[in-house]
């Protein structure tokens, strides 16, 4: 069918430009998507709404970690069989997803928000760094695993965190390179991720 049925339709449009600003979407995709809700019935649609609604209002960011969460502490921080003395810095809560689904990991995490990138005026103030420091001051923490992506901005952040954890008792690693040089941790499989992590390198 043609994309541009929606010609017809002002709200089919504005359903059709919604669906659009989604990742990995294009026009076309978003006509196809846009015509199948149309077609189905109207408990599917509101369905469809809700949840969208529901993870906005629902979803805040975990008060140790900044992982996603409903409550106050998410899943990994409140799970008492979690080694708390380990802390594993990630970019997103998507990384988090990844490595947990590898099961290779035991430890918390410490979702930073981004990376430091000096081309789009990201420095350290706008990432979570400070809370980061925050966690460390009692010294349980033993090690500190760097899990940043394998891109130029990921490697100017490892090391600018791994040189303002210096002074640190706790050890400072990075995932091994077995993630590729360029690669997204949200894009590695979960056996490269896993021998990654295990093979993790000191800093
Ligand atoms: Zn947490």
């Amino acid at each position: 069918m043609s994309t541009d049925v929606s010609r017809f339709s002002p709200s089919l449009e504005r359903l059709v430009q919604q669906i659009a600003k989604l990742p990995g979407l294009g026009r076309k995709s978003a006509a196809r998507l846009a015509l199948h809700i149309l077609r189905q019935p109207e408990s599917d649609a509101r369905a469809l709404a809700e949840a969208i609604l529901e993870v906005k209002s629902k979803i805040t960011l975990c008060r140790v970690c900044s992982n996603f969460t409903e409550n106050d502490l998410c899943s990994i921080c409140s799970d008492p069989k979690r080694d708390r003395a380990l802390v594993c810095v990630v970019e997103t809560p998507s990384d988090v997803l990844r490595l947990e689904k590898t099961g290779s990991y035991r430890g918390l995490y410490h979702v930073l928000g981004g990376v430091l990138s000096p081309l789009e005026g990201v420095g350290p103030d706008d990432l979570r760094v400070r809370e980061l420091m925050e966690r460390l001051q009692d010294g349980s923490v033993r090690e500190v695993i760097l899990a940043l992506n394998s891109t130029p901005d990921g490697d100017a952040t490892a090391l600018y965190l791994s040189r303002l954890l210096k002074g640190n008792p706790a050890a400072v690693s990075r995932l091994a390179r077995g993630v590729p040089v360029g690669a997204e941790i949200e894009h590695v499989d979960e056996a490269t991720l896993s021998s990654a992590m295990q093979a993790r390198t000191p800093l």
